[in-house]
């Protein structure tokens, strides 16, 4: 059976190298801070977890984190302007605008107004623009992506002239990983929900990467013998004997996928903290760049 990819342990390892670099960092520029600055509109619980979760890996490392709360019901105009507050701020080198908006805010616009040197999401279309293209290299990758990159490269699995399918494309998750894994040298094949015959394609492929939000969309049969494995879906599932009533499964049915891939990531515990662990490490990027200390 498969090798598990234990994304929190990995997670673990590399945000106490930050913290490390964030101690050297404070003490070559006589204590200055670090900030990132997280907005979040309305009261969505899966957001309020989510960013209490990022405030809390922050203090850990000693990056500080500023929060706007603004009710369900703010003008877009409103949102823009916390944004432009936080562009011009010194002691903010990320800015992070939670998902989902409330349906009457263009996300586009909203996005397009974070400064591209604090857009520590990589979701600015200038950052997603070069990501796309050849030789130019993005002052940030989106998280989830850069966390899946990273997971494979920290369990020795190598990406160049490996074929892989990234199963979703999405602007937050597939896209920016297909075109990460390019940047690799990756030969990659993106399967969506237009796809005829998606298996025939996956179980070609050394790598698959997940990204749906389908539950256990992925089955032993989609999946090469050997191959790895990388889900990065979070799907609630009905459980009446968990706590809550429902427990969380992936994209990739665990069971079948560990029986086929050579390696595979759990859920939890495998890309959910890489992307935490990656948002760190942008707002570091950033800070060293404001700090005159990165190219
Ligand atoms: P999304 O809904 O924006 O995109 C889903 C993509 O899957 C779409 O591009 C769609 O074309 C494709 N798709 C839908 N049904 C399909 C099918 N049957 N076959 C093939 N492709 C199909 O979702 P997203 O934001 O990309 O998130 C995907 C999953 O990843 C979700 O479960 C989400 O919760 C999870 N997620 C996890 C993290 C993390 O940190 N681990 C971060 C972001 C998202």
């Amino acid at each position: 059976t498969a090798r598990i990819i234990d994304g929190k342990l990995i997670a673990e390892e590399i945000r106490q190298e930050i913290a490390e670099e964030i101690m050297r960092l404070k003490s070559q520029t006589n204590g200055k801070v670090l900030g990132l600055a997280v907005v979040l509109v309305g009261s969505y619980k899966d957001s309020e977890t989510y960013v209490r979760s990022k405030k809390k890996a922050c203090k850990e490392v000693g990056i500080i984190s500023l929060e706007e709360n603004l009710p369900v019901d703010s003008s877009e105009e409103e949102v823009l302007n916390i944004v432009r507050k936080f562009n011009d701020d010194p002691s903010v080198h990320g800015i992070l605008v939670q998902l989902p908006l409330p349906k009457h805010m263009n996300e586009e616009r909203v996005f397009a107004a974070i400064s591209v040197e604090k857009d520590v999401d990589g979701f600015h279309p200038l950052n997603i623009g070069k990501l796309a293209m050849q030789g130019r290299t993005p002052p940030f990758v989106p998280c989830t992506p850069r966390g899946c990159i990273e997971l494979l490269l920290r369990s020795n699995v190598e990406i160049k002239g490996k074929r892989v399918v990234v199963i979703g494309r999405s602007n937050i998750v597939g896209t920016p990983a297909a075109m990460l894994l390019q940047r690799n040298q990756a030969t990659v094949t993106i399967v969506h929900s237009y796809t005829p015959n998606p298996t025939e394609i996956t179980c070609e492929v050394d790598i698959v990467i997940a990204a749906v939000g389908v539950a256990h969309l992925v089955r032993g049969d989609w999946i090469k013998p050997g191959a790895v494995v990388i889900d990065v879906g979070i799907n609630p599932i009905e459980d009446p004997s968990a706590k809550k009533g429902y427990r969380l499964v992936g994209d990739v049915c665990f069971k079948e996928g560990a029986m086929k891939a050579s390696a595979i990531t759990p859920i939890p515990a495998g890309v959910g903290p890489m992307t935490i662990a990656m948002l760190l490490r942008n707002t570091l990027d950033s800070a060293k760049r404001a700090y005159g200390l990165l190219d």
